[in-house]
């Protein structure tokens, strides 16, 4: 029997430690049941203590990647991580306009839980201009939404305010994430295209098994689109396979460990 499992995309960087970026991203596709392709546009030596190294990959090899991808496989939904430097986000955003993906899930991946730099600043702005205006939705943290904003986050009103100025920007739909939030209790902001909006509430656990967890909400909500289902959806189940990843938790390294995607 033909097997007719969706295919997804993941343009991302690596972690050697298999915890975050695209490691987090194809375990998060395989839980999800679709096929997973990657194309990678940094190494990173890294562990659950930190990143030790960043490694860029030249232009026309990003550019070849998605090419040969693109050529070749049928990708219904795709999602970009870090993207590290102002010419990978311009390459990137070049090569996916002659492609026909998808859905494009824009995770603005800046600033890792352990501190590291995986957006150079002078590359925000060419995520602004360049990436924001193509993504069907756009998944910042509480930082990466005060970033592209230009505003602060202290109250829940300022979270609204903030993803209607994103909104903007060009991006259809935006989930704010809330977790850099304090309180026992997470509350994530989700702003539609067409103005629906709404609160999800989780439960915060407390655990220091928490790398990846942005990489794998925007990977799941990017498989369950590619399985057929309305963006929102998409969403509350992505957040609830992150929820039980953080739970069940996996003893990995001394630091700041991986989430369970056999949970
Ligand atoms: N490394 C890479 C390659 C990533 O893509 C990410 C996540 O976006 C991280 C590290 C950071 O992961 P965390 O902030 O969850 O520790």
């Amino acid at each position: 029997m033909i097997n007719e499992t969706p295919q997804v995309l993941t343009i991302a960087g690596t972690d050697s430690s298999g915890g975050a970026g695209i490691s987090a991203d194809l375990k998060t596709f395989a839980a999800q049941g679709v096929y997973g392709a990657n194309v990678i546009v940094s190494v990173t030596a890294q562990n659950t203590i930190g990143v030790q190294q960043v490694q860029m990959i030249p232009a026309n090899m990003v550019t070849n990647q998605i090419e040969s991808v693109g050529t070749d496989l049928k990708i219904r939904a795709f999602k970009t991580g870090m993207l590290g430097d102002a010419v990978t986000v311009q390459t990137v955003a070049d090569a996916i306009k002659k492609q026909q993906f998808g859905d494009f899930i824009l995770d603005p991946v800046m600033i890792a839980k352990g501190g590291a730099r995986l957006l150079a600043e002078e590359a925000i702005d060419a995520v602004k201009k360049e990436l924001l205006p193509l993504a069907t939705l756009v998944t910042p943290n509480i930082p990466e939404a005060e970033v592209l904003s230009g505003r602060t986050i202290s109250t829940h009103e300022d979270v609204q305010k903030v993803a209607q100025t994103i909104q903007k920007l060009g991006a259809k739909n935006i989930l704010l994430k809330g977790g850099h939030a304090e309180g026992q209790a997470v509350y994530d902001y989700v702003l539609l295209e067409d103005g629906t909006h709404f609160w999800l509430k989780s439960m915060r656990v407390n655990t220091v098994r928490t790398h990846g967890t942005g990489d794998t909400i925007s990977a799941a909500i990017t498989a369950q689109l590619a399985l057929g289902k309305a963006l929102k959806t998409a969403i509350i189940l992505a957040k609830s396979y992150v929820d039980a990843t953080i739970r069940e938790g996996i003893s990995v390294g001394h630091g700041h460990g991986p989430l369970n995607h056999l949970a």
